[in-house]
């Protein structure tokens, strides 16, 4: 109730760019706050992968419904079929009643590897692999020496992931896959989540300046998260557990 409900969505503002990683659910307040703005949307949508709460907010994001409005996404190439080809079927009878061609926003679909990099005007963003099912990627976005990385979906599997690793060092901001508690996490070995305590350690590792704990498990209540903060912040100073509208100021380091 306190901390949110909805899936992944993050609205990135940086060197007069708007990226937006992933397209869960809360895609569906993100996409009315831009329209409300009245001005055209023109964004970079980075897409982590293909799992169900990753994607299923985009067919109610309503910029994509106006023809003024251009988004570029950005996504790992898959070997049966791309992200345009799962959009597709995902707005389609008979599961939902109007199709992407519907949309009448310019839709354009790249395919980014995991490792490989893109520059968007001043701003540079970097990839790597993350260890879950079928794959995913996190996404480190750079700009005149700030950097904010969002690392999910990943599971730990009790070791450091070199490639996350790597591209976490040094980040102002770590954004970490922490759906489980150590304690929990015997249970779910294989579902391709991680835990606060590796976040934290991961964290450490890296140099990052701050980690923030997200991707929460829908069956954590608020008290639950309240604790997991609490501990969270008490095992490496400074850690945060996201919540819905959480706004991170990287050129100052303010949370609100
Ligand atoms: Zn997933
Ligand atoms: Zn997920």
């Amino acid at each position: 109730m306190r901390y949110g409900g909805n899936t992944t969505c993050i609205e990135v503002r940086v060197g007069g760019e708007l990226i937006i990683i992933d397209c869960g659910t809360g895609m569906r307040p993100l996409g009315r706050a831009l329209s409300a703005a009245g001005q055209p949307v023109v964004a970079t949508v980075l897409v982590s992968h293909m799992h169900l709460d990753h994607l299923v907010g985009f067919p109610f994001f309503s910029p994509a419904f106006d023809k003024n409005n251009r988004l570029a996404f950005y996504s790992e190439p898959r070997v049966f079929k791309g992200l345009r080809a799962v959009l597709t079927d995902q707005m389609a009878g008979p599961t939902f009643p109007i199709g992407l061609d519907a949309m009448g926003a310019q839709l354009r679909f790249h395919e980014l590897e995991p490792g490989d990099s893109v520059r968007l005007g001043e701003v540079h963003v970097r990839t790597a692999p993350l260890d879950h099912p079928g794959g995913a990627t996190a996404f480190r976005i750079e700009f005149q020496g700030h950097s904010f990385v969002h690392a999910s979906d990943h599971e730990h599997k009790g070791a450091l992931h070199p490639p996350l690793l790597e591209l976490a060092r040094g980040a102002d901001v770590l954004s970490i896959d922490s759906t489980y508690t150590e304690a929990e996490y015997p249970d779910y070995v294989g579902w391709g989540h991680s835990t606060w305590e590796h976040a934290c350690w991961l964290g450490e590792e890296a140099g990052v300046g701050r980690v923030v704990l997200t991707h929460h498990d829908p069956s954590h209540t608020d008290e639950i998260l309240d604790r997991i903060a609490q501990e969270a912040a008490a095992r490496r100073a400074g850690t945060r557990v996201a919540h819905e509208g959480m706004i991170i100021d990287l050129m100052d380091g303010g949370i609100r």
